[in-house]
Protein backbone atom coordinates (compact mmCIF):
# COMPACT_ATOMS: atom_id res chain seq x y z
CA UNK A 1 0.00 0.00 0.00
CA UNK A 2 1.45 3.68 -0.84
CA UNK A 3 0.92 5.83 1.77
CA UNK A 4 2.72 9.53 2.14
CA UNK A 5 6.13 9.74 3.39
CA UNK A 6 4.29 12.19 6.08
CA UNK A 7 1.97 9.59 7.67
CA UNK A 8 4.70 6.76 6.74
CA UNK A 9 6.85 8.90 9.58
CA UNK A 10 3.38 10.11 11.66
CA UNK A 11 1.48 7.17 11.80
CA UNK A 12 4.11 4.81 13.15
CA UNK A 13 5.22 7.11 15.50
CA UNK A 14 1.62 7.62 17.07
CA UNK A 15 0.79 4.31 17.06
CA UNK A 16 3.65 3.59 18.92
CA UNK A 17 3.14 6.28 21.59
CA UNK A 18 -0.05 4.56 21.82
CA UNK A 19 0.92 1.34 22.77
CA UNK A 20 3.68 2.52 24.98
CA UNK A 21 1.14 4.75 26.66
CA UNK A 22 -1.30 2.37 27.08
CA UNK A 23 0.92 -0.31 28.22
CA UNK A 24 2.12 2.27 31.09
CA UNK A 25 -1.31 3.40 31.73
CA UNK A 26 -2.34 -0.15 32.71
CA UNK A 27 1.07 -0.95 34.16
CA UNK A 28 0.19 2.37 36.66
CA UNK A 29 -3.25 1.10 36.89
CA UNK A 30 -2.36 -2.24 38.25
CA UNK A 31 0.19 -0.84 40.39
CA UNK A 32 -2.07 2.00 42.00
CA UNK A 33 -4.67 -0.66 42.26
CA UNK A 34 -2.18 -3.29 44.18
CA UNK A 35 -1.49 -0.35 46.02
CA UNK A 36 -4.43 0.95 47.35
CA UNK A 37 -5.71 -2.42 47.58
CA UNK A 38 -2.79 -3.14 50.12
CA UNK A 39 -3.09 -0.37 51.82
CA UNK A 40 -6.14 -0.70 53.06
CA UNK A 41 -5.45 -3.86 53.80
CA UNK A 42 -2.79 -2.84 56.34
CA UNK A 43 -5.01 -0.12 57.16
CA UNK A 44 -7.92 -2.87 58.27
CA UNK A 45 -4.99 -5.35 60.16
CA UNK A 46 -3.78 -1.95 62.36
CA UNK A 47 -6.97 -1.26 63.14
CA UNK A 48 -8.22 -4.64 63.72
CA UNK A 49 -5.09 -5.59 66.00
CA UNK A 50 -5.81 -2.08 68.21
CA UNK A 51 -9.32 -3.34 68.08
CA UNK A 52 -8.84 -6.86 69.49
CA UNK A 53 -6.31 -5.48 71.98
CA UNK A 54 -8.73 -3.60 73.17
CA UNK A 55 -11.18 -6.35 73.21
CA UNK A 56 -9.12 -8.77 74.98
CA UNK A 57 -8.69 -6.44 77.91
CA UNK A 58 -11.48 -8.06 80.58
CA UNK A 59 -11.99 -4.61 82.28
CA UNK A 60 -13.59 -3.31 79.26
CA UNK A 61 -17.03 -4.25 78.89
CA UNK A 62 -17.50 -3.34 74.93
CA UNK A 63 -21.19 -3.04 74.13
CA UNK A 64 -23.53 -2.88 70.86
CA UNK A 65 -23.18 0.59 70.61
CA UNK A 66 -19.64 0.89 71.42
CA UNK A 67 -19.14 -1.38 68.18
CA UNK A 68 -21.21 1.12 66.30
CA UNK A 69 -19.32 4.65 67.36
CA UNK A 70 -16.25 3.15 66.60
CA UNK A 71 -17.42 1.73 63.42
CA UNK A 72 -18.94 5.46 62.28
CA UNK A 73 -15.37 7.18 63.71
CA UNK A 74 -13.15 4.05 61.41
CA UNK A 75 -15.61 3.99 58.45
CA UNK A 76 -15.28 0.17 58.56
CA UNK A 77 -17.92 -2.28 59.10
CA UNK A 78 -17.17 -4.11 62.65
CA UNK A 79 -17.97 -7.63 63.33
CA UNK A 80 -17.28 -9.75 66.60
CA UNK A 81 -17.73 -13.48 66.36
CA UNK A 82 -17.11 -16.13 69.41
CA UNK A 83 -15.12 -19.37 68.88
CA UNK A 84 -18.31 -21.15 67.55
CA UNK A 85 -18.49 -18.74 65.25
CA UNK A 86 -21.64 -16.93 66.36
CA UNK A 87 -22.17 -13.21 65.66
CA UNK A 88 -21.54 -11.46 69.25
CA UNK A 89 -21.55 -7.86 68.19
CA UNK A 90 -21.80 -6.31 64.72
CA UNK A 91 -21.65 -2.73 63.45
CA UNK A 92 -24.07 -2.72 60.72
CA UNK A 93 -27.02 -5.33 61.33
CA UNK A 94 -28.64 -6.89 64.15
CA UNK A 95 -26.51 -9.95 65.59
CA UNK A 96 -29.41 -12.07 66.16
CA UNK A 97 -30.04 -12.30 62.49
CA UNK A 98 -26.67 -12.89 61.46
CA UNK A 99 -25.89 -16.81 60.23
CA UNK A 100 -22.75 -18.87 61.96
CA UNK A 101 -19.67 -16.85 60.48
CA UNK A 102 -17.37 -19.96 61.52
CA UNK A 103 -16.86 -20.82 57.64
CA UNK A 104 -16.21 -17.64 56.43
CA UNK A 105 -12.72 -17.48 54.47
CA UNK A 106 -11.14 -14.65 56.48
CA UNK A 107 -12.72 -16.45 59.64
CA UNK A 108 -11.01 -19.98 58.58
CA UNK A 109 -7.83 -18.19 57.58
CA UNK A 110 -7.38 -16.19 61.11
CA UNK A 111 -7.54 -19.38 62.74
CA UNK A 112 -5.80 -21.21 60.25
CA UNK A 113 -2.68 -18.68 60.26
CA UNK A 114 -3.71 -15.93 62.90
CA UNK A 115 -4.98 -13.46 60.44
CA UNK A 116 -7.06 -13.36 57.69
CA UNK A 117 -7.85 -11.53 54.41
CA UNK A 118 -10.45 -11.56 52.19
CA UNK A 119 -11.82 -10.15 49.09
CA UNK A 120 -15.78 -11.38 48.43
CA UNK A 121 -19.40 -11.02 48.24
CA UNK A 122 -21.17 -10.46 51.46
CA UNK A 123 -24.01 -12.27 51.96
CA UNK A 124 -25.46 -10.13 54.69
CA UNK A 125 -25.11 -6.78 53.32
CA UNK A 126 -24.92 -8.01 49.25
CA UNK A 127 -21.96 -6.18 48.33
CA UNK A 128 -18.26 -6.90 47.81
CA UNK A 129 -16.59 -6.03 50.51
CA UNK A 130 -12.83 -6.42 51.86
CA UNK A 131 -12.56 -8.48 55.35
CA UNK A 132 -9.48 -8.71 57.71
CA UNK A 133 -10.20 -11.15 60.39
CA UNK A 134 -8.11 -11.30 63.75
CA UNK A 135 -8.50 -13.83 66.64
CA UNK A 136 -9.28 -11.52 70.12
CA UNK A 137 -7.06 -13.15 72.71
CA UNK A 138 -6.97 -13.16 76.38
CA UNK A 139 -4.48 -12.50 78.95
CA UNK A 140 -3.45 -16.29 78.68
CA UNK A 141 -2.87 -15.81 74.89
CA UNK A 142 -5.89 -18.08 74.41
CA UNK A 143 -8.26 -17.40 71.64
CA UNK A 144 -11.43 -16.54 72.89
CA UNK A 145 -13.12 -14.89 69.83
CA UNK A 146 -12.79 -13.48 66.30
CA UNK A 147 -12.97 -9.81 65.33
CA UNK A 148 -13.27 -8.73 61.81
CA UNK A 149 -13.70 -5.74 60.11
CA UNK A 150 -14.71 -5.07 56.64
CA UNK A 151 -14.70 -1.74 54.14
CA UNK A 152 -17.31 -2.26 51.12
CA UNK A 153 -15.47 -2.87 47.51
CA UNK A 154 -17.67 -0.06 45.93
CA UNK A 155 -14.83 3.00 47.49
CA UNK A 156 -12.14 1.04 45.57
CA UNK A 157 -13.87 0.55 42.67
CA UNK A 158 -14.81 4.35 42.63
CA UNK A 159 -11.41 5.00 43.13
CA UNK A 160 -10.03 2.64 41.14
CA UNK A 161 -12.68 4.58 37.92
CA UNK A 162 -11.16 7.59 39.26
CA UNK A 163 -8.12 6.76 38.84
CA UNK A 164 -8.47 5.19 35.58
CA UNK A 165 -10.38 8.39 33.89
CA UNK A 166 -7.54 10.58 35.05
CA UNK A 167 -5.20 8.42 33.54
CA UNK A 168 -7.24 7.70 30.32
CA UNK A 169 -7.94 11.51 30.06
CA UNK A 170 -3.99 12.24 30.90
CA UNK A 171 -2.75 9.86 27.99
CA UNK A 172 -5.56 11.14 25.48
CA UNK A 173 -3.94 14.54 26.17
CA UNK A 174 -0.60 13.55 25.63
CA UNK A 175 -1.62 11.63 23.15
CA UNK A 176 -3.18 14.35 21.11
CA UNK A 177 -0.47 16.66 21.65
CA UNK A 178 2.38 13.88 20.89
CA UNK A 179 0.16 12.95 17.66
CA UNK A 180 -0.04 17.02 16.45
CA UNK A 181 3.75 17.52 17.24
CA UNK A 182 4.38 14.56 15.43
CA UNK A 183 2.87 15.20 12.13
CA UNK A 184 3.70 19.39 12.72
CA UNK A 185 7.88 17.43 12.94
CA UNK A 186 6.58 14.87 9.35
CA UNK A 187 5.25 17.89 7.42
CA UNK A 188 8.45 20.01 8.22
CA UNK A 189 10.98 17.31 7.46
CA UNK A 190 8.85 16.14 4.12
CA UNK A 191 7.41 19.81 3.34
CA UNK A 192 11.35 20.53 1.34
CA UNK A 193 10.45 16.79 -0.43
CA UNK A 194 6.77 17.30 -1.78
CA UNK A 195 8.32 21.00 -2.79
CA UNK A 196 11.18 18.76 -4.84
CA UNK A 197 8.35 16.45 -5.81
CA UNK A 198 6.07 18.99 -7.30
CA UNK A 199 9.30 20.80 -8.35
CA UNK A 200 10.27 17.83 -10.62
CA UNK A 201 6.60 16.90 -11.75
CA UNK A 202 6.10 20.29 -13.20
CA UNK A 203 9.35 20.16 -15.06
CA UNK A 204 8.29 16.67 -16.07
CA UNK A 205 5.16 17.95 -17.74
CA UNK A 206 6.24 21.43 -18.47
CA UNK A 207 9.36 20.90 -18.97
CA UNK A 208 11.81 24.27 -18.22
CA UNK A 209 8.65 27.29 -19.33
CA UNK A 210 10.16 30.51 -20.09
CA UNK A 211 9.22 31.82 -16.17
CA UNK A 212 11.70 29.33 -14.60
CA UNK A 213 13.59 30.21 -12.10
CA UNK A 214 16.05 28.20 -9.85
CA UNK A 215 14.59 27.34 -6.75
CA UNK A 216 16.48 29.40 -3.68
CA UNK A 217 17.71 26.86 -0.93
CA UNK A 218 15.68 27.07 2.01
CA UNK A 219 17.76 27.54 4.96
CA UNK A 220 15.24 26.42 8.19
CA UNK A 221 15.21 22.93 7.46
CA UNK A 222 17.80 20.37 8.75
CA UNK A 223 21.29 19.83 7.30
CA UNK A 224 20.70 16.91 5.39
CA UNK A 225 17.04 18.27 3.89
CA UNK A 226 19.10 21.57 2.75
CA UNK A 227 22.08 19.72 1.54
CA UNK A 228 18.75 17.83 -0.86
CA UNK A 229 17.50 21.01 -1.78
CA UNK A 230 20.26 22.62 -2.86
CA UNK A 231 21.50 19.35 -4.49
CA UNK A 232 18.20 19.30 -6.22
CA UNK A 233 18.55 23.18 -7.37
CA UNK A 234 22.02 22.23 -8.67
CA UNK A 235 20.87 19.69 -10.62
CA UNK A 236 17.86 21.44 -12.04
CA UNK A 237 19.55 24.74 -12.70
CA UNK A 238 22.97 22.36 -14.72
CA UNK A 239 19.98 20.58 -16.88
CA UNK A 240 18.02 24.08 -17.54
CA UNK A 241 21.74 25.18 -19.12
CA UNK A 242 21.95 22.02 -20.89
CA UNK A 243 18.96 22.19 -22.40
CA UNK A 244 19.26 25.73 -22.75
CA UNK A 245 22.28 25.26 -25.15
CA UNK A 246 20.78 21.96 -26.72
CA UNK A 247 17.90 24.02 -27.48
CA UNK A 248 20.13 27.15 -29.16
CA UNK A 249 22.60 24.24 -30.89
CA UNK A 250 19.62 22.62 -31.90
CA UNK A 251 17.80 25.73 -33.75
CA UNK A 252 21.30 26.64 -34.69
CA UNK A 253 21.13 23.56 -37.16
CA UNK A 254 17.66 23.50 -37.85
CA UNK A 255 17.75 26.65 -39.61
CA UNK A 256 20.92 26.02 -41.21
CA UNK A 257 19.15 22.78 -42.52
CA UNK A 258 16.26 25.16 -43.45
CA UNK A 259 17.94 27.51 -45.58
CA UNK A 260 19.95 25.34 -46.92
CA UNK A 261 19.88 25.03 -50.55
CA UNK A 262 21.07 21.42 -50.37
CA UNK A 263 18.50 18.74 -49.27
CA UNK A 264 19.94 17.06 -46.64
CA UNK A 265 17.78 13.67 -45.56
CA UNK A 266 18.48 11.07 -42.49
CA UNK A 267 17.49 7.54 -43.44
CA UNK A 268 17.00 4.99 -40.90
CA UNK A 269 17.92 0.86 -41.91
CA UNK A 270 14.45 0.21 -42.86
CA UNK A 271 15.08 3.29 -46.12
CA UNK A 272 12.26 5.07 -43.75
CA UNK A 273 13.11 9.21 -44.13
CA UNK A 274 13.72 10.41 -40.05
CA UNK A 275 14.34 13.89 -41.13
CA UNK A 276 14.62 15.72 -44.17
CA UNK A 277 15.20 19.96 -44.83
CA UNK A 278 12.99 21.81 -47.23
CA UNK A 279 14.81 21.96 -50.05
CA UNK A 280 14.51 17.92 -50.63
CA UNK A 281 10.93 18.84 -51.90
CA UNK A 282 11.68 22.09 -53.33
CA UNK A 283 14.80 20.93 -55.39
CA UNK A 284 12.62 17.30 -57.04
CA UNK A 285 9.23 19.34 -56.99
CA UNK A 286 7.69 17.27 -54.69
CA UNK A 287 4.11 17.38 -54.46
CA UNK A 288 3.65 16.60 -50.68
CA UNK A 289 6.50 18.09 -48.86
CA UNK A 290 5.73 15.80 -45.92
CA UNK A 291 8.12 13.24 -46.75
CA UNK A 292 9.35 12.53 -42.58
CA UNK A 293 8.03 8.64 -41.93
CA UNK A 294 7.97 7.95 -45.34
CA UNK A 295 10.77 5.92 -47.10
CA UNK A 296 13.00 7.14 -49.53
CA UNK A 297 11.32 4.80 -52.70
CA UNK A 298 7.64 6.20 -52.26
CA UNK A 299 9.24 9.51 -52.30
CA UNK A 300 12.52 10.16 -54.45
CA UNK A 301 11.58 9.60 -57.99
CA UNK A 302 14.58 8.00 -59.38
CA UNK A 303 15.57 3.92 -58.47
CA UNK A 304 19.43 5.68 -58.21
CA UNK A 305 18.87 7.17 -55.28
CA UNK A 306 17.62 3.90 -53.13
CA UNK A 307 20.39 2.41 -55.09
CA UNK A 308 23.04 4.58 -53.62
CA UNK A 309 21.01 4.62 -50.01
CA UNK A 310 21.38 0.54 -50.27
CA UNK A 311 25.27 0.59 -50.75
CA UNK A 312 25.66 3.04 -47.91
CA UNK A 313 23.90 0.99 -45.65
CA UNK A 314 25.40 -2.35 -46.95
CA UNK A 315 28.83 -1.43 -47.22
CA UNK A 316 29.45 1.59 -44.70
CA UNK A 317 31.05 3.44 -47.17
CA UNK A 318 30.36 6.74 -49.03
CA UNK A 319 28.82 6.81 -52.49
CA UNK A 320 28.61 10.26 -55.02
CA UNK A 321 26.55 9.73 -57.68
CA UNK A 322 25.45 12.07 -60.77
CA UNK A 323 21.35 11.91 -61.17
CA UNK A 324 19.88 12.72 -64.18
CA UNK A 325 15.97 13.18 -63.80
CA UNK A 326 14.00 13.17 -67.00
CA UNK A 327 11.37 14.61 -68.06
CA UNK A 328 11.96 17.74 -65.64
CA UNK A 329 15.83 17.86 -66.58
CA UNK A 330 17.54 18.07 -63.99
CA UNK A 331 21.02 16.96 -62.74
CA UNK A 332 20.99 16.22 -59.30
CA UNK A 333 24.63 15.19 -57.20
CA UNK A 334 23.74 12.77 -54.54
CA UNK A 335 26.00 12.04 -51.63
CA UNK A 336 25.46 9.25 -49.34
CA UNK A 337 27.05 8.55 -46.15
CA UNK A 338 26.76 5.91 -43.16
CA UNK A 339 25.56 7.53 -39.77
CA UNK A 340 26.46 5.37 -37.53
CA UNK A 341 26.86 7.38 -34.57
CA UNK A 342 23.12 7.65 -34.57
CA UNK A 343 21.98 3.95 -35.16
CA UNK A 344 23.24 1.02 -37.25
CA UNK A 345 22.46 0.97 -40.51
CA UNK A 346 21.19 4.77 -40.76
CA UNK A 347 22.37 6.66 -43.85
CA UNK A 348 22.61 10.50 -44.38
CA UNK A 349 22.11 11.58 -47.93
CA UNK A 350 22.97 14.73 -49.15
CA UNK A 351 21.41 16.14 -52.61
CA UNK A 352 23.23 18.81 -54.37
CA UNK A 353 21.40 20.64 -57.34
CA UNK A 354 23.79 20.60 -60.22
CA UNK A 355 21.33 21.26 -63.29
CA UNK A 356 22.36 25.60 -63.56
CA UNK A 357 26.04 24.43 -63.27
CA UNK A 358 24.99 21.88 -66.14
CA UNK A 359 23.51 24.23 -68.18
CA UNK A 360 25.88 26.64 -67.77
CA UNK A 361 28.15 24.30 -69.02
CA UNK A 362 26.14 23.51 -72.01
CA UNK A 363 26.18 27.40 -72.48
CA UNK A 364 29.77 28.04 -72.32
CA UNK A 365 30.03 24.93 -74.67
CA UNK A 366 27.75 26.50 -77.21
CA UNK A 367 28.98 29.77 -77.00
CA UNK A 368 32.36 28.50 -77.72
CA UNK A 369 31.07 25.96 -80.72
CA UNK A 370 28.86 28.69 -82.33
CA UNK A 371 31.43 31.76 -82.20
CA UNK A 372 33.63 29.48 -83.45
CA UNK A 373 31.01 28.45 -86.46
CA UNK A 374 30.27 32.52 -86.81
CA UNK A 375 34.18 33.52 -87.39
CA UNK A 376 35.07 30.05 -89.40
CA UNK A 377 32.54 31.23 -92.47
CA UNK A 378 33.79 34.56 -93.10
CA UNK A 379 36.93 33.47 -92.55
CA UNK A 380 37.06 30.94 -95.14
CA UNK A 381 35.62 33.14 -97.34
CA UNK A 382 38.22 35.37 -96.72
CA UNK A 383 41.08 32.95 -97.37
CA UNK A 384 39.42 31.77 -100.42
CA UNK A 385 38.93 35.08 -101.88
CA UNK A 386 42.85 36.00 -101.23
CA UNK A 387 44.01 32.69 -102.51
CA UNK A 388 42.24 33.72 -105.81
CA UNK A 389 43.41 36.93 -105.94
CA UNK A 390 46.79 35.35 -104.98
CA UNK A 391 46.78 32.72 -107.98
CA UNK A 392 46.20 35.47 -110.59
CA UNK A 393 42.96 37.07 -110.45
CA UNK A 394 45.01 40.30 -109.31
CA UNK A 395 45.34 40.29 -113.08
CA UNK A 396 42.07 40.68 -113.84
CA UNK A 397 41.64 44.11 -112.31
CA UNK A 398 37.86 43.98 -113.10
CA UNK A 399 37.62 40.58 -111.35
CA UNK A 400 40.48 41.59 -108.52
CA UNK A 401 38.04 44.69 -107.46
CA UNK A 402 34.87 42.29 -107.63
CA UNK A 403 36.86 39.78 -104.97
CA UNK A 404 37.83 42.88 -103.43
CA UNK A 405 34.08 44.10 -102.70
CA UNK A 406 33.77 40.35 -101.40
CA UNK A 407 36.70 40.32 -99.27
CA UNK A 408 35.07 44.01 -97.76
CA UNK A 409 31.67 43.02 -97.05
CA UNK A 410 33.16 39.58 -95.00
CA UNK A 411 35.05 42.33 -92.93
CA UNK A 412 32.15 44.51 -92.39
CA UNK A 413 30.34 41.55 -90.97
CA UNK A 414 33.57 40.43 -89.48
CA UNK A 415 33.85 43.56 -87.44
CA UNK A 416 30.06 44.20 -86.90
CA UNK A 417 30.09 40.98 -85.25
CA UNK A 418 33.13 41.95 -82.58
CA UNK A 419 31.35 45.31 -82.45
CA UNK A 420 28.22 43.80 -81.78
CA UNK A 421 30.07 41.23 -79.06
CA UNK A 422 32.14 44.16 -77.47
CA UNK A 423 29.11 46.20 -77.25
CA UNK A 424 27.26 43.36 -75.11
CA UNK A 425 30.45 42.74 -73.11
CA UNK A 426 30.41 46.45 -72.21
CA UNK A 427 26.64 46.64 -71.53
CA UNK A 428 27.14 42.99 -69.50
CA UNK A 429 29.46 44.50 -67.05
CA UNK A 430 27.71 48.13 -67.17
CA UNK A 431 30.09 50.00 -69.03
CA UNK A 432 27.75 51.48 -71.03
CA UNK A 433 25.88 54.51 -69.11
CA UNK A 434 21.90 54.51 -69.62
CA UNK A 435 21.14 58.49 -69.49
CA UNK A 436 17.70 57.29 -68.40
CA UNK A 437 14.65 59.93 -68.69
CA UNK A 438 11.09 59.82 -69.19
CA UNK A 439 10.54 58.48 -72.68
CA UNK A 440 6.94 58.11 -74.52
CA UNK A 441 6.85 54.82 -75.51
CA UNK A 442 4.83 55.04 -78.59
CA UNK A 443 7.82 57.40 -80.08
CA UNK A 444 9.83 54.94 -79.19
CA UNK A 445 7.70 52.27 -81.18
CA UNK A 446 6.79 54.80 -84.48
CA UNK A 447 11.17 55.53 -84.35
CA UNK A 448 11.92 51.74 -84.51
CA UNK A 449 8.95 51.83 -87.58
CA UNK A 450 10.35 54.36 -89.42
CA UNK A 451 14.14 52.78 -89.46
CA UNK A 452 12.67 49.61 -90.59
CA UNK A 453 9.51 49.87 -91.91
CA UNK A 454 10.57 49.85 -95.59
CA UNK A 455 12.52 46.52 -95.15
CA UNK A 456 9.17 45.06 -93.83
CA UNK A 457 7.55 46.65 -96.81
CA UNK A 458 10.18 44.38 -99.24
CA UNK A 459 9.54 41.72 -97.46
CA UNK A 460 5.81 41.84 -97.99
CA UNK A 461 5.00 42.43 -94.71
CA UNK A 462 2.12 44.68 -92.91
CA UNK A 463 3.00 46.80 -89.74
CA UNK A 464 0.65 47.56 -87.50
CA UNK A 465 1.67 50.10 -83.85
CA UNK A 466 -1.23 49.58 -81.41
CA UNK A 467 -0.51 51.93 -78.79
CA UNK A 468 -2.35 54.94 -77.14
CA UNK A 469 -0.26 58.07 -78.57
CA UNK A 470 -1.19 59.42 -74.48
CA UNK A 471 0.44 55.86 -72.78
CA UNK A 472 2.19 56.70 -69.67
CA UNK A 473 6.10 57.33 -69.82
CA UNK A 474 9.18 54.77 -69.30
CA UNK A 475 11.59 56.11 -67.16
CA UNK A 476 14.38 54.85 -70.05
CA UNK A 477 17.33 55.44 -72.39
CA UNK A 478 15.27 56.22 -75.15
CA UNK A 479 17.74 55.36 -77.57
CA UNK A 480 18.75 51.77 -76.32
CA UNK A 481 15.07 51.29 -75.97
CA UNK A 482 15.02 51.90 -79.55
CA UNK A 483 17.57 49.32 -80.12
CA UNK A 484 15.50 47.04 -78.24
CA UNK A 485 12.50 47.03 -80.27
CA UNK A 486 14.40 47.65 -83.40
CA UNK A 487 16.16 44.39 -82.80
CA UNK A 488 12.75 42.33 -82.00
CA UNK A 489 11.10 43.85 -85.48
CA UNK A 490 14.33 43.45 -87.30
CA UNK A 491 13.73 39.31 -86.25
CA UNK A 492 10.26 39.10 -86.54
CA UNK A 493 10.84 40.91 -90.55
CA UNK A 494 13.68 38.33 -91.28
CA UNK A 495 11.39 35.16 -89.78
CA UNK A 496 7.67 36.09 -90.89
CA UNK A 497 7.12 34.68 -94.39
CA UNK A 498 5.73 37.41 -97.06
CA UNK A 499 2.26 38.47 -96.54
CA UNK A 500 2.25 37.73 -92.71
CA UNK A 501 1.70 40.98 -90.15
CA UNK A 502 3.52 42.35 -87.18
CA UNK A 503 1.71 44.04 -84.83
CA UNK A 504 4.09 46.37 -82.13
CA UNK A 505 2.06 47.43 -79.01
CA UNK A 506 2.82 49.28 -75.39
CA UNK A 507 0.19 49.70 -72.65
CA UNK A 508 0.54 50.18 -68.85
CA UNK A 509 0.90 47.28 -66.64
CA UNK A 510 1.30 47.23 -62.78
CA UNK A 511 3.38 50.42 -62.38
CA UNK A 512 5.18 49.77 -65.89
CA UNK A 513 4.72 49.85 -69.60
CA UNK A 514 4.54 45.92 -71.62
CA UNK A 515 6.15 46.23 -74.85
CA UNK A 516 5.30 43.52 -77.13
CA UNK A 517 6.39 42.53 -80.84
CA UNK A 518 4.59 39.61 -82.30
CA UNK A 519 4.58 38.17 -85.88
CA UNK A 520 2.83 35.38 -87.74
CA UNK A 521 6.08 34.05 -88.59
CA UNK A 522 7.75 30.99 -88.44
CA UNK A 523 7.68 30.30 -84.45
CA UNK A 524 10.15 28.96 -81.94
CA UNK A 525 10.26 24.76 -81.26
CA UNK A 526 9.51 25.09 -77.50
CA UNK A 527 12.89 23.25 -76.62
CA UNK A 528 14.62 26.41 -77.79
CA UNK A 529 12.92 28.77 -76.29
CA UNK A 530 14.53 29.48 -72.69
CA UNK A 531 17.66 29.46 -74.96
CA UNK A 532 17.06 32.28 -77.42
CA UNK A 533 18.58 35.03 -75.16
CA UNK A 534 21.76 33.29 -75.31
CA UNK A 535 24.85 34.58 -76.98
CA UNK A 536 25.14 33.23 -80.33
CA UNK A 537 22.04 30.84 -79.98
CA UNK A 538 19.89 30.25 -83.10
CA UNK A 539 17.64 28.18 -83.64
CA UNK A 540 18.65 27.26 -86.76
CA UNK A 541 21.35 24.15 -86.27
CA UNK A 542 22.76 24.90 -89.80
CA UNK A 543 23.27 28.28 -89.19
CA UNK A 544 22.11 29.72 -92.69
CA UNK A 545 20.30 32.16 -91.51
CA UNK A 546 21.78 35.55 -91.69
CA UNK A 547 22.62 37.54 -88.32
CA UNK A 548 24.91 36.73 -85.82
CA UNK A 549 22.72 35.63 -82.88
CA UNK A 550 23.50 38.33 -80.60
CA UNK A 551 20.57 40.29 -81.29
CA UNK A 552 18.45 38.96 -78.66
CA UNK A 553 20.92 39.01 -76.03
CA UNK A 554 21.92 42.50 -76.56
CA UNK A 555 18.22 43.13 -75.87
CA UNK A 556 18.09 41.15 -72.68
CA UNK A 557 20.72 43.09 -71.67
CA UNK A 558 19.51 46.43 -72.24
CA UNK A 559 16.11 45.09 -70.81
CA UNK A 560 17.80 44.49 -67.81
CA UNK A 561 19.99 46.94 -67.38
CA UNK A 562 16.64 49.62 -67.16
CA UNK A 563 14.96 47.02 -63.89
CA UNK A 564 13.04 45.47 -66.54
CA UNK A 565 12.59 41.67 -67.89
CA UNK A 566 12.60 40.08 -71.38
CA UNK A 567 10.60 37.16 -72.61
CA UNK A 568 9.03 34.89 -75.29
CA UNK A 569 5.59 33.39 -76.26
CA UNK A 570 5.70 30.78 -79.40
CA UNK A 571 4.43 28.43 -81.41
CA UNK A 572 6.34 26.77 -84.03
CA UNK A 573 4.49 27.53 -87.63
CA UNK A 574 2.23 29.95 -86.02
CA UNK A 575 4.06 32.82 -84.84
CA UNK A 576 6.20 34.47 -81.76
CA UNK A 577 5.34 37.20 -79.19
CA UNK A 578 8.53 39.36 -77.60
CA UNK A 579 7.59 40.94 -74.26
CA UNK A 580 9.64 43.39 -72.30
CA UNK A 581 8.96 45.66 -69.45
CA UNK A 582 9.96 49.09 -68.34
CA UNK A 583 9.39 50.72 -65.01
CA UNK A 584 7.60 53.96 -64.99
CA UNK A 585 9.22 56.68 -63.74
P1 LIG B 1 19.88 36.58 -84.95
O1 LIG B 1 20.93 37.56 -85.21
O2 LIG B 1 20.20 35.18 -85.33
O3 LIG B 1 18.54 37.03 -85.24
P2 LIG B 1 18.95 36.85 -82.33
O4 LIG B 1 19.63 36.77 -80.98
O5 LIG B 1 18.22 38.09 -82.59
O6 LIG B 1 19.98 36.47 -83.39
O7 LIG B 1 17.96 35.64 -82.36
C1 LIG B 1 18.37 34.38 -81.91
C2 LIG B 1 17.56 33.31 -82.57
O8 LIG B 1 16.21 33.33 -82.06
C3 LIG B 1 17.37 33.46 -83.98
O9 LIG B 1 18.47 32.90 -84.72
C4 LIG B 1 16.13 32.70 -84.28
O10 LIG B 1 16.40 31.36 -84.41
C5 LIG B 1 15.31 32.94 -83.07
N1 LIG B 1 14.33 34.05 -83.27
C6 LIG B 1 14.43 35.32 -82.82
N2 LIG B 1 13.32 36.03 -83.11
C7 LIG B 1 12.50 35.19 -83.77
C8 LIG B 1 11.20 35.33 -84.36
N3 LIG B 1 10.52 36.47 -84.32
N4 LIG B 1 10.64 34.25 -84.97
C9 LIG B 1 11.31 33.09 -85.01
N5 LIG B 1 12.54 32.87 -84.46
C10 LIG B 1 13.15 33.92 -83.87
Amino acid sequence: MNRSLRSSIAIPIATLLLVVMAIAGIAITIYFNHLYFDSIQKNLLSNANLLSTLLSDPRIQIQQKDIENWSQILGERITIIDLSGVVLLESHIDPSKMDNHITRPEIQQAIRDGVGFAQRYSQTLGIEMVYVAVPIRDNSQQTIGYLRLAVPLQKLRAEQRSLLGTLIGSLVLILTITTISVIKVARQATRPLEEITNSISKLSSAGFTSDWKPKLSPTEHSIEIDRLVQAFDYLTQQIHDQIKALEQERNKISTVLQEMTDGVLIIDHEGVIQLANPAVAKMLNLSDPNIIGKTISQVLPHLQFVESWQRTRDSNETQTSLIEIQPKKLYIQCMTAPLETIARGTVLMLLQNLTRQRYLETVRRDFISNISHELRTPLASLKALTETLQEGALDDPPAARKFLMQIETEVDSLSHMVSELLELSRIESGQVPLRLKPASPYEILHKAVDRLGIQAERAGLKVIIDCDPNIPQVFADPSRLEQVVGNLLHNAIKFTPAGGQITLSAKPQDGKVLFCVSDSGIGIPAEDLPRIFERFYKTDRARASGGTGLGLAIAKHVVEAHGGTIWAESVESQGSKFFFLIPQP
